[in-house]
């Protein structure tokens, strides 16, 4: 009886932290069809390939796959840019390359060093992997804590992800790859290196996290000034189409326009609240612009920009008054 009891016990302790968890996905073996991304690649222009993420936040139900990545078709083989948040959506971007094409992978480049940019490097062991010094460091000193954050956002997606960095130095200036003439220019703002990847013949950009398509910006290492100013020097190229790395791809021009709006109410609306001494918790309930609040992730990640940026406007408003 002694015994029943405490079997029953056991069996109620071990029962009581599943029942509280949320419900996860099945494993990926018994369940194939739940994991998988269905990613579908579309020609935006000659061999220029983008594969379109959802316009939302990170979350169990969209794989945390909220990125718009890429890949070019040379002639010579494949440039590959950005590789998706886990190793299982690198894994799938790379079947379907192949499926579209026969030609081997070239290399991949990394535009920042955010890690729905970097974490599908995994299925792209066997070639050079791109990003500029300043986004190899960030992800050396961030990765172990970007890691820790997607397997409690992506719970069974990011199954056998383990960072693994860029190995390459990419170096801003113009690369001829079979019929294609690459072109990569270094800005900053969103993070301290923004990489924009630029297929000269057709005019298509990789726009990286500069431009926010109708979503909210991300901002844990942005600066805005600085990107306000990138802005303004992506508008002066001559560009046909732009893929920003996240919200709607095709949007054209208008998203450099909306995102600058968004930075420029942004650094308003906070340099008047510091001003005028409101806390961080009044500042989450400014009302946002009617425009912005129906933008992708416009539930959560205005209370990053919060958090991010905030603190270093009352900041100035201390050193001024000091
Ligand atoms: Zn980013």
């Amino acid at each position: 009886m002694r015994r029943l009891a405490l079997a029953t016990l056991i069996v109620a302790l071990v029962a009581l932290p599943i029942a509280l968890l949320p419900v996860r996905a099945a494993p990926a073996a018994a369940d194939a069809a739940h994991f998988d991304y269905r990613l579908a690649a579309r020609e935006v222009g000659p061999g220029v390939y983008v594969i379109e993420g959802a316009n939302a936040d990170f979350s169990l139900a969209n794989g945390c796959n909220i990125i718009n990545t890429g890949f070019i078709v040379t002639g010579a083989g494949v440039i590959v840019v950005n590789t998706g948040p886990t190793k299982l959506y690198g894994e799938q971007q790379r079947a379907l390359i192949a499926r579209t094409t026969d030609e081997p992978i070239l290399r991949v480049v990394n535009l920042d060093l955010h890690p729905d940019y970097f974490f599908g490097n995994q299925a792209y062991a066997d070639v050079p992997r791109l990003a500029t010094p300043t986004t190899r460091a960030g992800m050396q000193r961030d990765g172990a804590a970007y890691e820790d954050n997607l397997y409690r956002l992506c719970g069974d997606w990011m199954r056998g992800t383990a960072r693994l960095l860029p190995d390459t130095d990419a170096v801003p200036g113009v690369l001829h790859v079979g019929s294609h003439t690459i072109e990569l220019r270094e800005l900053r703002g969103h993070t301290p290196s923004d990489l924009v990847l630029i297929d000269r013949g057709s005019g298509v950009a990789f726009v990286g996290g500069l431009v926010f398509s109708r979503r909210i910006p991300t901002t844990p290492n942005a600066e805005l000034a600085p990107w306000l100013a990138s802005l303004q020097t992506l508008a002066g190229w001559k560009l046909r189409y732009l893929v920003p790395s996240h919200g709607d791809v095709g949007a054209g021009f208008a998203a450099i326009d909306g995102t600058r709006r968004y930075l420029d109410w942004l650094d308003r609306a906070f340099a008047g609240a510091a001003a005028q001494g409101l806390e961080m918790n009044e500042v989450l309930r400014l009302p946002m612009p009617a425009e912005f609040r129906r933008w992708g992730a416009a539930d959560t990640e205005y209370i990053r920009n919060v958090a991010d940026l905030y603190p270093r406007y009352e900041e100035a408003v201390l050193q001024r008054a000091r």
